[in-house]
């Protein structure tokens, strides 16, 4: 192991994730984080596949499992409240998953896991990399120099490190929605169900239950990239109530409490396509490298896997550039097949007219009718590999230690 000081640019998910198994595996590392103190913003995320299993290595299943919200599915609800559809747990590859939890809880376990093995700087970031021979001297946005051998970005889908390594060569690809997360006080029409509501003009509302007697509201529409996602958060909630306002349903109480909260997550859902994840010194994993957006359900899963082999790698090879190359070679076919997404995604959830929300509503419930879920079983057997959507895991843990 030649390279053993690592700094990683990024304390969510895949940044954590990549501390903690680089630990195991003998590296010193360092993570910076923009923000002043970890986010811990957003809704349910799911754990799939592979990644339910790197969770378990690490050991932190069970406190995924103790986390769980709770949800017990999806209701497609009217203006008033009335259920058109609904998707109960673990009914439909849609909907609510096995393994659900807030996404900041999740940041939480994987913080409390690292915080006493990793050096971690918070409300700093990187401003600039050089590399020499041996290794990188990073300049910090408070002026300060250090040295490291390796650099990771896992900074997410608008990472500025990926910038100065990279340049624009990752192409982050905008599917024409726009997506804002957030919490708002629990109301006596919540329940334990998720409610998504379809507006006219393209527009979603979905308010989902949470294990911290909150709830966590989504706003959701179609349209072509305008650079929202660049506005300051009270520029955003202004675009929120502009879009908003004449929505229905529960829309005015969520607008309300929107104006209360400061930790808001608004983007333009995108994809990152990138030629290559790694370049002299530097790589990236996580949303920075292959974000697949959350429509795949997969971001988490796909930054746990990605964080794990791209460490497995490491502890592998002595070579710095052979291990990115072995990340890659074994990471990107299952990446690329994760980011195909169905034909009509974003459009076929975000109907325009009254008519087109009620055969959203109705396809829905063909979905969730007993006998189709048989059909859908029975294709899914038939068609298992095909369709099989996990990935086989290195042992490196073992390798390590063998
Ligand atoms: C606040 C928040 C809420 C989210 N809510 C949801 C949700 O509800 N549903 C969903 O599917 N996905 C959500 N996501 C995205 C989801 O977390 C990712 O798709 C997935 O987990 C991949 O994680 P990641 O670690 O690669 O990147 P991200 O989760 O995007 O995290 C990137 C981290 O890097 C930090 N950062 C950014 N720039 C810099 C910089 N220059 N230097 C240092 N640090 C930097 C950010 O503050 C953040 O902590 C959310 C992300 C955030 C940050």
């Amino acid at each position: 192991m030649t390279h053993k000081k690592i700094l990683i640019s990024g304390s969510s998910i895949a940044g954590p994730t990549l501390a903690f198994w680089l630990n195991r595996f003998g590296f010193e590392t360092t993570i910076v984080e923009r923000a002043d103190s970890l986010r811990l913003g957003g809704q349910n995320v799911d754990i799939k596949g592979a990644a339910q299993k790197v969770a378990q290595l690490m050991g932190i299943e069970d406190e995924i499992r103790a986390a769980d919200t709770g949800e017990l599915g999806v209701r497609f609800v009217d203006k008033n409240n009335i259920t058109k559809a609904a998707l109960p747990k673990g009914e439909s590859n849609l909907g609510t998953s096995e393994l659900e939890i807030l996404r900041g809880n999740l940041v939480k376990i994987l913080y409390k896991h690292t915080k006493d093995s990793v050096e971690y700087i918070f409300g700093n970031q990187i401003t600039e990399l050089d590399e020499f021979e041996e290794g990188v001297t990073v300049t910090f946005q408070n002026g300060e120099k250090r040295d490291f051998d390796l650099v990771i970005c896992v900074d997410g889908i608008r990472s500025r490190t990926r910038n100065l390594i990279f340049g624009d060569e990752p192409l982050v690809r905008p599917i024409g929605l726009y997506v804002s997360y957030f919490t708002i006080p629990r109301a006596a029409s919540d329940s334990q169900w998720a409610r998504w509501y379809n507006a006219t003009g393209s527009r979603v509302i979905v308010m989902r239950p949470d294990n911290e007697g909150t709830t966590r509201a989504s706003f959701s529409f179609l349209s072509a990239p305008k650079g929202y996602e660049k506005l300051t958060v009270s520029e955003q909630k202004e675009i929120l109530h502009q879009k908003f306002a004449d929505a229905g349903w529960e829309a005015t109480r969520i607008l309300k409490a929107l104006d209360n909260n400061s930790d808001i997550y608004f983007d333009s859902i995108s994809q990152v396509i990138a030629p290559r994840w790694s370049k002299g010194r530097f790589a990236m994993t996580g949303d920075a490298a292959f974000c697949p957006s959350p429509l795949t359900g997969m971001g988490v899963s796909l930054s746990v896997l990605g964080a794990y082999i791209l460490a497995g790698e490491l502890s592998r090879h002595s070579d710095y550039q052979q291990a990115f190359a072995g990340y890659e070679k074994i990471f990107r076919p299952y990446v690329t097949k994760v980011q195909k997404l169905p034909p009509g995604v974003p459009k076929l959830a975000h109907p325009k007219s009254k008519i087109g929300i009620s055969i959203l509503n109705t396809v829905i419930n063909i979905i969730s009718s007993k006998a189709v879920k048989k059909i859908g079983e029975l294709f899914a057997k038939k068609n298992k590999s095909s369709s099989d959507d996990t990935i086989e895991l290195p042992d490196y843990w073992k390798q390590a230690n063998a």
